[in-house]
């Protein structure tokens, strides 16, 4: 049993659905008070609908993860109306897929901006509402793909999610002075929204291939972004943690016949 983190201020991104969607249910659910943030404000009221209805203390901002000022404004608004911030959870991120030979510059430059930047800007402006709160944590969610694994058409996909653990291992070192810790959690495939665009072949193949035999869901996520955020893991930092199935585990098709 973790302590609890009841009372804390959380702020989620990319939290109207899928896997920030779960991170956020976690949170609300412990009594944690949760700021969800995502673009479309249609989808955000109902999350946050939602997560009030099951008892949650949770408040929606629309935010682009990708604009300077829209990010400040999220922080600040954690800040004001839940007293602080404790946990930031850099989530928000998109996944289109598209081969380099049909990829245009401009397609990797928006993934790299909304996957890999944000998490620069996110944490960059969480910088004075830790310092001034003495301390917290900050939970980026990265992803096998690109760490660990290659799959054709995410190139964009796989750099950007690399490079946020790249960024992660640094970015702990300076956040250590604010008692800051960062780490990231690398989901296998969740279902989530964005994964179920991908299509029901896609969907059926990726259980095939994971020795658990099914996707996750988004609360394997918003547990292991629970875990890090407790007062249990506060010597964890510049850490990451596999949730996937066992999905990279297999070292040939023939290994998946033999379990
Ligand atoms: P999803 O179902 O498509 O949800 C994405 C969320 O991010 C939505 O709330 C979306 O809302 C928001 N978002 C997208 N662009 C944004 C922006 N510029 N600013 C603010 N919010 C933005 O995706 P998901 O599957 O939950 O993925 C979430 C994260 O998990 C991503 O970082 C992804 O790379 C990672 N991940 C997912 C899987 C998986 O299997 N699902 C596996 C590994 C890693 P709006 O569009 O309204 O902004």
């Amino acid at each position: 049993m973790l302590t609890s983190i009841a009372g804390r201020s959380v702020v989620v991104t990319g939290a109207s659905k899928g896997i920030g969607k779960g991170i956020a249910r976690v949170f609300a659910q412990r009594g944690a008070k949760v700021l969800l943030a995502a673009r479309g404000a249609a989808d955000l009221e109902a999350t946050v609908a939602e997560l009030k209805a099951a008892g949650g203390d949770v408040a929606g901002q629309v935010c682009d993860v990708t604009d300077w000022d829209s990010v400040q404004a999220l922080i600040a608004r954690a800040e004001a109306d839940h007293g602080g911030l404790d946990v930031l959870c850099a989530n928000a991120g998109i996944f289109p897929q598209t081969k380099m030979v049909d990829m245009d510059p401009e397609d990797w430059d928006f993934v790299l901006g909304t996957n890999l930047k944000s998490c620069f800007l996110c944490v960059k402006a969480s910088i004075p509402a830790f310092e001034r709160r003495g301390g917290g944590r900050i939970i980026i969610t990265s992803s096998i793909t690109g760490p660990i694994t290659g799959y054709p058409g995410w190139t964009h996909y796989a750099a950007s999610k690399a490079g946020q653990l790249g960024f992660m291992r640094t970015a702990a070192m300076e956040m250590s002075r604010y008692g800051v810790t960062v780490n990231a959690v690398m989901p296998g495939n969740i279902i989530t929204e964005g994964l179920e665009s991908l299509g029901d072949e896609y969907l059926r193949q990726m259980a095939e291939s994971i020795p658990l035999k099914r996707l996750g869901n988004v609360d394997d996520i918003g547990n292991a972004a629970l875990f890090f955020a407790s007062d249990e893991a506060n010597y964890v930092t510049g850490q990451t943690i596999v949730v996937d199935g066992g999905q990279v585990l297999p070292e040939s098709l023939d290994a998946m016949k033999e379990i």
